[in-house]
């Protein structure tokens, strides 16, 4: 649950950005960012559903490589630009939290 409170927060972020420098985002264009979220759905494809200690990326259906690759294609197409600027948000967060996940770990080793 604090996973898509983060997510949801840095999506309000963006969104409060964008308001600020005034760039025309849209009720339609805020409700495709947040959507994009919705690909965590491909957790409950996975056993367990949970792992607070697996990483997302290439674990996932929809966090593999090419699944990242379609959501940097969907930036480029304007009718899909939204969820793609989500959708790679999204992506990035979890493999920020990936890389926090294997520095915990190598502290761990090392000790
Ligand atoms: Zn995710």
């Amino acid at each position: 649950m604090p996973h898509l409170i983060i997510h949801l927060a840095s999506n309000a972020l963006l969104i409060g950005i964008l308001h600020t420098i005034q760039y025309p985002i849209g009720m339609y264009g805020i409700l495709l960012l947040v959507l994009a979220n919705s690909i965590d759905i491909d957790h409950f494809l996975s056993q367990p559903r949970f792992d607070p200690h697996r990483c997302s990326i290439q674990a996932h259906l929809l966090h593999t490589y090419v699944a990242i690759a379609a959501y940097i294609g969907m930036v480029f197409i304007p009718a899909t630009f939204w969820f793609g600027v989500g959708a790679v948000q999204h992506i990035s967060l979890d493999m920020l939290d990936c890389y926090r996940m294997k520095k915990v770990r190598g502290q761990r080793i090392d000790k």
